[in-house]
């Protein structure tokens, strides 16, 4: 039987071992059911998970509830929202108490005075024209200059189908604000025309992002497996979907058999009371779930079944690498 010092080299082995140790154990809080924009197949949104729970105001509930989360075991606190820099007491409780990632579309500048060095993943939506269509305006010319140079900060750019063979002039404008930038795919949760994925544009934009983290490895945070199964839905020969997704609430996950799963997973809604279903739209098809976190964290509980060849277990350690890089467990 096949082990991980039998399928390593010395340098792979470091590398095995620096992630081994980090044990991280991430949920997902909805900061408020708020934004300041509505984009065409925001998931939070189109799923009505605004409505599912009416927001906790109060400051200090947020600190208590923080606080138990800790006790459970999270070392990893990812805001979300509507968009969490509304309500900057809020981050700002999580922040003093957890390590902690913010979601954000960019048009409030997180104060670097007061979140020095808190992760923060700006939404971009495609090119200029895209973001007009699906967000109502050009949101990368405000966010790329509130955080031009900020070290903390990437872009979390989803790949529109009409964004097939454009990538690269995104890719540069982000270089040329010295940010990082990692990939994800639309999934289209509002049916909007002309931006649903064919075969062909799935395998075109696989290997077009395949081509940029080649060209701009360091602008680009990402890895080829990562691309592969985002692209196919594919890992070792089984399907993504419901009964293999990893990032199922977990007091809500009743399924049998029980796939890997991220432990102790739970996304909560804004009242503190209320958890969603997963990680993204609790309404979405899983068949058709995009999802880049969820894909990665597919992959991420799945090490066993990556101790096969040499290939498939340095498959694994890259996609690791890279969540433990857009949440700066590990440096860049
Ligand atoms: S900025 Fe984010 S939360 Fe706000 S509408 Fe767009 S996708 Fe949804
Ligand atoms: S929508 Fe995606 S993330 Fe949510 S349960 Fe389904 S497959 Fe998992």
């Amino acid at each position: 039987m096949e082990t991980v010092s039998s399928l390593l080299d010395k340098e792979w082995l470091e590398r095995y071992k620096r992630i081994s140790r980090l044990n991280i154990r991430s949920s997902i809080y909805d900061v408020t059911n708020q934004c300041n924009l509505r984009c065409k197949g925001c998931f939070f949104f189109s799923s009505d998970e605004h409505k599912k729970a009416v927001e906790e105001n109060d400051l200090n509930k947020w600190e208590q509830f923080i606080d138990k989360e800790k006790d459970r075991g999270v070392n990893l606190a990812i805001l979300i929202g509507g968009e969490p820099t509304l309500h900057l007491d809020r981050v700002e409780a999580f922040y003093k108490r957890l390590p902690t990632y913010c979601a954000t579309n960019g048009i409030i500048k997180v104060p670097r005075d007061r979140f020095p060095d808190m992760m923060v993943g700006i939404s971009l939506w495609g090119d200029e024209e895209d973001e007009k269509v699906l967000r109502g305006k050009n949101v990368f010319a405000i966010s790329s200059k509130n955080y031009e140079g900020d070290p903390y900060t990437y872009y979390l750019y989803t790949i529109t189908p009409k964004q097939v063979g454009l990538t690269e002039k995104i890719i540069k404008k982000i270089r040329n604000v010295g940010l990082k930038v990692h990939l994800q795919l639309l999934s289209n949760d509002e049916d909007v025309d002309g931006f649903f994925w064919s075969e062909d544009q799935l395998k075109d934009i696989c290997s077009e992002m395949d081509d940029m983290l080649d060209k701009y490895p360091d602008t680009v945070i990402s890895s080829k497996y990562y691309h592969k199964i985002i692209t196919t839905g594919e890992m070792m020969g089984r399907s993504f979907g419901w009964k293999e997704c990893p990032s199922v609430t977990e007091p809500l996950d009743k399924r049998y058999p029980q796939p890997k799963r991220l432990i102790h997973f739970i996304r909560w809604a804004s009242d503190l009371k209320t958890m969603h279903r997963c990680c993204t739209s609790e309404t979405r098809d899983c068949s058709t779930c995009k999802d880049g976190a969820a894909h990665m964290s597919w992959v991420m509980v799945n090490k066993r079944a990556h101790i096969k060849t040499k290939k498939d277990l340095q498959n694994w350690i890259e996609v690791y690498e890279m969540f433990a890089k857009l949440y700066q467990f590990i440096p860049w």
